[in-house]
């Protein structure tokens, strides 16, 4: 569902990503962690072409999103047709996100009806049942500003399922929230691999890796590291920076 070879990513001078290769099969959770600085964030954001990579592959379901490929070169697609592209991936970020000046069924309905024109009761009967599923039901009439940090993640997941995703990516969705708000969202995450969601999530929440995540890839400084099975990476890591991030880690 992923696949990425060689990407390099500058800030100016700064190399952030430097020769990243990286696979998530079809229904697989991947979990990505490391230090603060080493690249996931910047990562996931070439993967939707949030931001451009300067040299490398990356590919979602065969396709390159930002991308058309002539004769092995790169030519820039028009922001349209990355938008497009975009469409089948969702995204969740620390800072939710939500649109504040919308109620929470208007924010997951706005790119159903917006992007893909969806008729508006379709697309709310479509978000009464994602609001089931992440457990708000209640809660369609409310403003971002009235939910606590867990109720608005959840919110922003169902934003993000309500354009029927191919794949979920997500930017330590936990990280912004109180420890005891944590669990409500990671549980809504859970239900979702469960249900065959092909994700990449980065994350600190190393319980959350060793219980869902199909494959954990470490990164540092621009690389990965280590890469392989929960098992493998957090409970018996090969590389002495793995060992001594998860020591401080755990
Ligand atoms: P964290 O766990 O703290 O979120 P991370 O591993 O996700 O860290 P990134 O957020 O990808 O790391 O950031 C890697 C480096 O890239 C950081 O030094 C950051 O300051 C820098 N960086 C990220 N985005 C930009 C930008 N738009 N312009 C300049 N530098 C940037």
């Amino acid at each position: 569902m992923v696949k990425a070879t060689g990407v390099f990513k500058r800030f100016g001078s700064l190399e952030i990503l430097r020769g990243v290769d990286f696979e998530v099969q079809r229904g697989e959770v991947s979990v990505v962690i490391g230090p603060s600085g080493s690249g996931k964030t910047t990562f996931l954001r070439c993967i939707n072409h949030l931001e451009k990579v300067n040299a490398g592959r990356i590919y979602v379901d065969g396709k390159n999103v930002g991308y058309r490929e002539v004769d092995g070169r790169l030519h820039e697609l028009r922001d349209a047709e990355v938008c497009r592209n975009r469409e089948q991936i969702g995204m969740v970020f620390q800072n939710f996100n939500l649109f504040p000046h919308m109620n929470v069924l208007e924010n997951i309905t706005e790119a159903p009806r917006g992007v893909r024109r969806i008729p508006a009761a379709q697309a709310k009967a479509r978000a009464h049942e994602l609001l089931d599923r992440v457990g708000l039901s209640d809660k369609a009439k409310a403003y971002p500003a009235q939910l606590s940090g867990g109720q608005k993640q959840r919110i922003a997941i169902a934003r993000a399922l309500a354009m029927d995703p191919k794949l979920m990516l997500f930017d330590e969705p936990t990280s912004a929230l109180d420890p005891e708000l944590v669990g409500e969202v990671l549980n809504v995450m859970k239900q979702l691999a469960r249900d065959g969601m092909t994700m990449v999530v980065v994350t600190h929440e190393m319980g959350f890796a060793k219980e869902v995540a199909d494959t954990v890839t470490f990164m540092s400084n621009g690389k990965v590291v280590e890469r392989g099975t929960p098992q493998e990476v957090l409970s018996n890591p090969q590389e002495e920076r793995t060992r001594a991030f998860l020591a401080r880690a755990m």
